[in-house]
């Protein structure tokens, strides 16, 4: 496919970097995920912070899906996707009332990330509300990725669980409003047996309000998203069905039908269906080290570039008429265009050597990369396309633009060229 992209001159010299998205790939991961919940009542949302990108969620809520958002700008960008406010979920640890009061009467779901914004709902609730929902820390331990760990003893998200359990349950029994409760154990390096702990806990903890309601209070449980993502091939794995397997085990009474399953995967339905593909303008040798420097680096690869231990990428080589290139795998470093010595894709990484004008393309990037872009040194967010093989060949549609120079500008203050002059004591001419 990168052959196809440098081919169609969407990535070279005029346009250096660029991200691909493939349709079919995401279809098909929609059809394992809703294969593998099939069968019980269940609202699929996409984490919309995984690739906020409107033409993305069109297609995932044409499939079926709802999203699951974390901002007004989040919630806006579903909205213009066409998803309905009842097939959304407003999560976030920070939520303002303006942005409860919209989410709450345009009939979002929400989940309260504490018992004070319990309260602060309480106040906001339309006559007929939507589900409501409380996010609880289940406690049940960290992944690989600290930083992307959010069951731990001292998550920021989340009600924690083994401190305030009667609490929780009743701040529950006073609202026959709250009809929810949400857990996400983490995002990427969490074992699916953790993740399994967390969403056990949360079923407990239904049945426990259920019982002592003396009827089903709480009908939906969302087991969050943080299914993950295998870095270091082609292979998908763990798959939704090994999880959904899991848990059907695991925790078989949230499979009888009493319960709604409300699931945010993000980076399992988009991070195998992308990459990014980025010229090389120059090569280098410095110390002992080959270098390539290309035109993707942290603008792009923001957290690859800031935790390369935790977010390794598979590379590959191609040349400028987008062949795969061959030869012997020499160890370079992959560097990006930003002005700082860290900024690395890749160090001391086995590929084809590298020459000026060549492709290098990073993988399984569709999810958390071109589509949460850094902009630093004012560098501009890179197009991204959409691509399908139809009727034989590669057809490619424009996703997102690349950001223009003058929208640079713009957003940096340009119609404000003035404003501090203004404020400057006035000068004797
Ligand atoms: C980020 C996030 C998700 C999605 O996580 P993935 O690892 O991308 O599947 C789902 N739910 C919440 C609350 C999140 O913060």
């Amino acid at each position: 496919m990168v052959r196809s992209a440098v081919r169609s001159g969407l990535v070279g010299a005029g346009s250096p970097v660029t991200g691909f998205i493939d349709v079919d790939g995401i279809l098909e991961s929609v059809r394992d995920l809703t294969a593998a919940f099939d069968g019980v009542p269940v609202l699929h949302t996409f984490a919309v912070k995984a690739a906020a990108l409107v033409p993305v969620l069109r297609l995932l809520a044409d499939a079926g899906l709802g999203c699951e958002v974390a901002s007004p700008g989040e919630y806006a960008q579903a909205l213009a996707a066409g998803v309905p406010p009842e097939r959304i979920v407003y999560d976030s640890p920070a939520k303002t009332r303006a942005e409860l009061a919209t989410a709450l009467t345009a009939g979002a779901a929400v989940n309260a990330d504490n018992l004070d914004e319990l309260e602060r709902i309480d106040a906001l609730l339309p006559a007929a509300p939507p589900a409501v929902g409380l996010r609880i820390n289940p406690q049940v331990g960290s992944g690989a990725i600290a930083a992307m760990s959010t069951a731990g003893r001292a998550s920021k998200f989340g009600v924690p669980l083994r401190e305030q359990r009667e609490r929780i349950i009743a701040a529950c029994l006073a609202r026959p409003a709250l009809t929810r409760l949400h857990v996400h154990v983490g995002s990427q390096g969490c074992p699916l047996e953790l993740m399994a702990d967390g969403v056990a806990a949360v079923y407990e903890l239904a049945e426990r309000i259920n019982a002592a309601a003396g009827y089903q209070q709480i009908t939906g449980v969302d087991i969050g998203g943080g299914l993950p993502v295998n870095f270091t091939g082609d292979e998908v794995t763990p798959t939704y069905a090994d999880y959904a397997r899991l848990l059907r085990r695991r925790v078989p009474g949230l499979f009888d039908g009493r319960y709604t399953l409300i699931t945010e995967f993000g980076r399992s339905l988009l991070a195998k269906n992308g990459f990014v593909a980025a010229l090389v303008e120059y090569t280098k040798q410095a110390g002992d080290r080959r270098i390539a420097i290309t035109h993707a680096g942290a603008q792009v690869a923001t957290r690859t570039v800031f935790m390369p231990q935790s977010w390794p990428l598979r590379l590959g080589a191609f040349t400028a008429a987008g062949d795969r290139k061959s030869g012997p795998a020499l160890r370079q470093d992959v560097a990006g265009p930003c002005c700082f010595a860290g900024d690395m894709v890749a160090l001391d990484h086995p590929l084809p050597e590298l020459t000026a004008g060549d492709v290098v393309a990073l993988y399984d990037t569709g999810a958390y990369y071109f589509s949460t872009p850094w902009s630093y040194n004012s560098l501009p967010r890179t197009a991204v396309y959409g691509f399908a093989r139809r009727d034989g060949e590669v057809r490619f549609t424009t996703i997102r633009a690349q950001q223009s120079i003058a929208e640079i500008v713009a957003e940096s203050g340009g119609a404000q060229a003035d404003a501090l002059l203004a404020l400057c004591p006035v000068r004797q001419r």
